[in-house]
């Protein structure tokens, strides 16, 4: 399946929440989940059905997927290592999500959305351990350091997420040097410092029918 190309600020009206997709303007009034916070489409406003259990575990899915910009068969794949790991299937499957470069890149504030950061890593402005990575998906270890390459310290779309990222937190787990364009991952998040609203649990109970 190609990757959705269309209006980001649609995905947030169809989840009912702020996926914060768009960067800076998630925390404008442009934002159109404030203005317009109900689903898109010609029935958006009618009072919702019934939703059955199922259609809840499938928008649950749906939602996590959106917020980490991943595809269906590659968040299957996460849910199959996650279900092999020691420990809760819920938790690991959104650790590995966490743990994807381009979303490291933004909780670092090197970019101002995932969207971004994909891009970003993809062009070859980033560097793991001092390696060059351009793939958005790298499983970031623990220790890692994460840099942003030296002939890329330049680039506006960086420079100007490194201003705004006060605007949301940059989580305890990492530690940024923003003096130098780089950041350590200290530790893996515990679900606690998760702090979207995301009940993975029904994402297990999808996949486990
Ligand atoms: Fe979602 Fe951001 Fe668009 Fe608001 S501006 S609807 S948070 S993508």
């Amino acid at each position: 399946m190609a990757r959705y190309s269309g209006p980001a600020c649609r995905l947030c009206r169809r989840e009912n929440l702020k996926l914060f997709l768009k960067g800076d303007r998630c925390y404008t009034d442009k934002c159109a989940f404030e203005r317009r916070s109900y689903a898109p489409g010609q029935h958006g406003q009618r009072r919702g059905g019934k939703i059955s259990g199922y259609g809840i575990q499938l928008r649950e899915k749906q939602k996590v997927k959106r917020i980490y910009g991943v595809l269906e068969r590659q968040f299957r794949r996460y849910y199959s290592t996650a279900e092999r790991q020691k420990g809760i299937t819920g938790t690991n499957l959104l650790i590995l999500l966490e743990r994807r470069l381009d979303n490291i890149v933004y909780r670092m504030g090197f970019a101002s959305s995932r969207n971004q950061a994909r891009q970003l890593v993809r062009h070859n402005h980033f560097a793991v351990g001092g390696k060059k990575v351009n793939i958005p998906s790298y499983p970031v270890k623990v220790g890692d350091t994460i840099e942003v390459r030296e002939k890329s310290r330049k680039i506006p779309f960086i420079l100007e997420a490194m201003e705004t990222v006060v605007r949301r937190e940059i989580p305890p787990w990492v530690e940024v040097d923003g003096d130098n364009f780089r950041g350590v991952v200290k530790t893996f998040p515990k679900r606690e410092e998760l702090t979207m609203p995301i009940n993975e649990q029904l994402i297990v109970e999808l996949y486990s029918k």
